[in-house]
């Protein structure tokens, strides 16, 4: 089986990832990859707002460590991309970032549900204590629409994040994903079979099998992710990702280049 390219990868200029982008593409060449891609943390237009992601100084000095990996392991198809947070009002900066360099793809992402919780952090764990399942879930599915509306992503990044740490709400969710669907279908945009879900207290990957299946029937396209901190993780999960992506009935993935996608078989 070829595997389908692993589209979310970080890198140490996040301050919480380990392995330099040439270490990640020599594990992928090994492992029998013929293409992958690094989206780490985006700046945010604030460099002081979080202390998880590169500054904005630094974006020049990550594309080239991309393309000296390109350079040093030409065997591999690596492309270069982006994590970007989608907060509310900080549209006209992606806009911007989008424009910096020549990015293949830009991944949407949701962390933050209110200006300073991110809901996956596990030091901000306690903070799930002061809220309502059921309302974190659907804070987080509103703004994760939003991104997907806003067109500024080809990729929308583990789409069901608020599982992380098990808590899940009582409620029929279906509605919450088929809005977050609807957008994506709207503007073409994919979400990702992100698999860091599997190396979670939640033992799934995102999306869940439920979110999948209601894409699959959208015509929502898929790409995939390990969501890699570390070079050891590349690839990690992606049997058990692809088998779960034919099961609801996927047949194709997406690649993208030059912010243009193309299908593949899956
Ligand atoms: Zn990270
Ligand atoms: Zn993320």
């Amino acid at each position: 089986m070829q595997l389908p390219p692993d589209y979310h990868l970080h890198t140490p200029l996040c301050r919480h990832a380990q392995g330099e982008p040439v270490d990640y593409a020599r594990r992928a060449a090994e492992l029998g990859f013929s293409e992958i891609g690094f989206s780490d943390h985006a700046p945010m237009a604030r460099d002081d707002f979080d202390d998880w992601r590169m500054l904005h100084s630094q974006l020049g000095e990550y594309v080239e460590k991309v393309r000296q990996a390109q350079r040093e392991v030409p065997q591999l198809t690596i492309r270069l991309a982006l994590e970007v947070d989608y907060l509310p009002g900080q549209e006209a900066w992606i806009q911007q970032l989008a424009t910096e360099h020549a990015w293949d793809y830009l991944i949407g992402s949701v962390h933050y549900v209110t200006e300073d919780w991110a809901i996956d952090n596990p030091h901000q764990l306690a903070r799930w204590q002061d809220h309502e399942i059921s309302d974190v879930w659907c804070a987080y599915f509103d703004r994760l629409t939003q991104a997907a509306a806003s067109g500024l992503f080809n990729i929308i990044g583990h789409a069901d994040l608020p599982k992380k740490f098990g808590h899940r709400p009582a409620q029929d969710c279906t509605p919450l994903y088929r809005r977050l669907l609807a957008a994506a279908k709207s503007q073409a945009c994919a979400i990702e079979l992100n698999t860091a879900g599997l190396r979670k207290d939640c033992r799934e990957i995102y999306p869940s099998r439920e979110l999948l299946a209601l894409a699959q029937a959208a015509g929502v396209p898929i790409t995939f992710g390990s969501d890699a901190h570390r070079p050891e993780e590349l690839g990690a999960g992606f049997a058990a990702a692809v088998q779960l992506a034919r099961d609801v009935g996927y047949r194709q993935s997406l690649r993208f280049v030059g912010r243009t996608a193309q299908q593949q078989p899956l």
